[in-house]
Order: structure tokens, then C-alpha cells, then sequence
């Protein structure tokens, strides 16, 4: 069986140096807002190229703690529209509505998937205030142009970096572009805890202390409450290990493309529709940190039956778009027929750092066999 992730095989490679770092924790004393924390803050902020890196619960926490600290900051308000891509997960969308802001959903760019400036030059109004573009699959939206974008209009930009830790752009970071960006820590993320956790990075220095004082029930000081703040914070545990898993990111970064190299060279299948890469040129995406390969057939539910026959297991990411789904039953009736369809189309490919060229293979000739045949 080749399974999508394998997330035991990814931390029994480092489990010693792993357990080493749980050991140091326990042996501390000292369990939330220690020095775990600060070493794996600076390390990321260090890594992402940011002045500051913040350490929250989880990756939909840093993205709504940031939308609130700028509400903290008075540079947003109440009912102020935030544009985000329709085809994102709908962690981007609950950090919007949680804070009482607008979501505006934009279709992508139909080859990248990606927020693109056109279409969201085209649904700024009056009342936007902040692109929230998203690294979907670990490529790095259109930065430049959305930032010429967000300077002509006065708006704020926070990445969606959950997807794209080490994604970059001419040698510059996800979590460096924009005002802000949030990353998630999930275990099937890049850089992964083993538990959950996430980040928010920034060159602010007032957002990085409001920020810093809303994941701690508001406070800066003990007792002392600025805000109403909740708690989300990264324990030291968690803090430990990902400063253990943070060192082989760049090396498993460089496995996943690897895999992606023999994916992109040998699926040919005019039924698969392959993930952009800029002129078929794989090296041309030298920032692309490819937490998922997605592929496009509108036989996806063939091809996954096709592939499970095969031993090999796939995910989809996402079924239900995000205007589509019940909690949002007021959009139910918004077209978005791009995202609709890339919804009924995407499958997500194995891929891992710890996939061998071996089963890279088979998924390859497993995906060439495939044929639709059938009736209609
Ligand atoms: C995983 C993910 C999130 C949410 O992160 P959690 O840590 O699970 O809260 C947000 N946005 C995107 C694009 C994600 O993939």
C-alpha cells in the first residue's frame, strides 16, 4: 500500500532527536512560554526572512488573531471586506467571518489555482481592506502584483502560508511579502508538530506585540488584561519538536520534488491534467515546496477507484467548496463555476518525503493504465 503521507515513517527518522527534545521539556519544569518557544520563534522568523514570528495554537488562530489585532489596531472594523480565493480550505474563510469581516470570494487563476491580480482588482470596492492570498499546494501566489495591487488601494495583505512554509519567490519567503502571514504546524503540513500548533510572521513591531498579547488572554504583563484576548499559545513541547523537525525541512523539501520530478516527466494521460509548472520547466519552480500534487481529471472518482485498486491512496483536497458548504448556507445560491469545477476535479497524488523513487514509479505507470471506459 502507498500511502498518501506517511506521517510515523516522516518522524521515526528523526524520533531520536525527537524524544531528546521531549525529554529536555520534561525535565525543565516548565511547559508553556519558556525558551522552547522563543529558540523556535526566532529560529522561523530567521528561516521565513521576518523580524518577528509569533507562536499560536493553530494555523486558523494566527490567521483570525491577526485579522483581530488589526482590529485591535483600529486599521480594520466591523463589516470591512477581506478578498480571499474561493477555492481555498475553509480555515481562511472562518478567520474572516469569526472577526465580524466580509469575505469576498474570487475565482483563481485557472493554471495556478492561485489568487490572480485581475480578478481581484476587479472585486475591490470601497470597502476592502485586506487580500488574503493563499499558497495553495506550497506554490506562492502572484506576490508582486498583488502587492503593487495592495499599495495602489491602501489595503493590507495576510498570507495564507499554511501550505508554503519555505515557498519562495527570487529567493524571498512565504511569511516575508505581505503584512502578515499565518502558518499552520498541523502534523500533514510541511513542517509539521506532532500535535497542533502555528505561527504568525511579520515585520510589524506593534502588530508582533498585539499579537503577542492577544494569544495570552490579552496580556502583556501578569494581571495586567490590554484586550480581550483568548488563549492560543504553543506549548513548549510543541515548540521543541518543531525546532527539531524545522532543521530537515529544506532536505525534505528537496525529497517532495524529487518524487515530483518523476511524477511531472512520466504521467501522460490526456485524461490527467498535470499541476501548473511555468513552461513545463519542473526547475522553474525551484520555489515551489509542493505540499501537494493535485492533478485534474473529470474522472476523479474512476481514477481514485482505479488507483486504490492499485494500492494506492489518494485524497482530495477539497470535495465542498467553501460557498457550498452548510455553514455558509447564504452563498448557497453564489456561481463560482471555476472553483466548482476544480472542486469535483482535483486529486491529491501520494507524495512525502519519505516516498522511494520505487513507488513514485508505480503511481506513474498506475496513472498511464487508467482508461475511462464506460458509458456516460
Ligand atoms: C491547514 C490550513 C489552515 C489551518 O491550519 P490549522 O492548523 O489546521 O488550523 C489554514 N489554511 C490553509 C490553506 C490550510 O491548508
Amino acid at each position: 500500500m502507498i500511502k498518501f503521507l506517511d506521517l510515523k515513517a516522516i518522524n521515526h527518522d528523526v524520533r531520536d532527536e525527537l524524544l531528546a527534545a521531549c525529554t529536555r521539556v520534561i525535565d525543565s519544569g516548565w511547559y508553556i512560554a519558556g525558551s522552547e518557544l522563543q529558540n523556535f520563534e526566532q529560529a522561523f522568523s530567521e528561516y521565513c526572512g521576518t523580524k518577528h514570528c509569533i507562536g499560536v495554537a493553530n494555523g486558523l488562530d494566527a490567521l483570525s488573531l491577526t485579522l483581530r489585532a488589526w482590529k485591535e489596531m483600529g486599521k480594520l472594523k466591523k463589516g470591512d471586506e477581506v478578498i480571499v480565493p474561493a477555492n481555498t480550505y475553509i480555515a481562511s474563510v472562518l478567520a474572516i467571518t469569526e472577526n465580524d469581516l466580509v469575505p469576498v470570494l474570487v475565482e483563481p487563476n485557472s493554471a495556478t489555482y492561485n489568487l490572480s491580480a485581475d480578478h481581484v482588482e476587479r472585486a475591490i470596492t470601497a470597502k476592502t481592506k485586506v487580500l488574503l492570498p493563499v499558497h495553495l499546494y506550497g506554490l506562492l501566489a502572484d506576490m508582486p502584483a498583488l502587492i503593487s495591487l495592495a499599495k495602489k488601494h491602501k489595503l493590507l495583505i495576510l498570507e495564507d502560508s499554511a501550505q508554503a512554509h519555505g515557498a519562495s519567490h527570487k529567493g524571498k519567503k512565504a511569511g516575508a511579502w505581505g503584512d502578515a502571514s499565518g502558518f499552520s504546524f498541523y502534523p500533514g503540513k510541511n513542517l509539521g508538530a506532532l500535535g497542533d500548533g502555528g505561527a504568525i510572521t511579520t515585520d510589524d513591531d506593534e502588530l508582533a506585540q498585539v499579537l503577542r498579547a492577544l494569544r495570552n488572554y490579552g496580556s502583556h504583563e501578569k494581571y495586567q488584561n490590554l484586550y480581550r484576548g483568548v488563549n492560543s499559545r504553543l506549548d513548549e513541547l510543541q515548540a521543541a519538536l518543531l525546532l527539531v523537525k524545522l532543521k530537515y525541512l529544506e532536505t525534505q523539501v528537496r525529497q517532495r520534488r524529487e518524487i515530483v520530478k518523476i511524477y511531472l516527466q512520466g504521467i501522460k494521460n490526456p485524461e490527467i491534467t498535470l499541476p501548473y509548472t511555468e513552461g513545463n520547466d519542473i526547475m522553474a519552480l525551484e520555489g515551489h515546496v509542493w505540499h501537494l500534487f493535485v492533478i485534474r481529471t473529470p474522472y476523479r472518482e474512476e481514477l481514485k477507484k482505479h488507483l486504490e485498486a492499485h494500492g494506492i491512496q489518494t485524497l482530495i483536497h477539497y470535495p465542498i467548496p467553501v460557498h457550498k458548504q452548510k455553514a455558509y448556507a447564504e452563498w448557497s445560491d453564489i456561481s463560482l463555476p471555476l472553483t466548482e469545477i476544480i472542486h469535483k476535479e482535483v486529486l491529491s497524488l501520494p507524495l512525502g518525503p519519505t516516498m522511494s523513487q520505487d513507488e513514485a514509479l508505480k503511481v506513474v505507470s498506475a496513472c498511464n493504465s487508467f482508461s475511462y471506459i464506460g458509458a456516460a
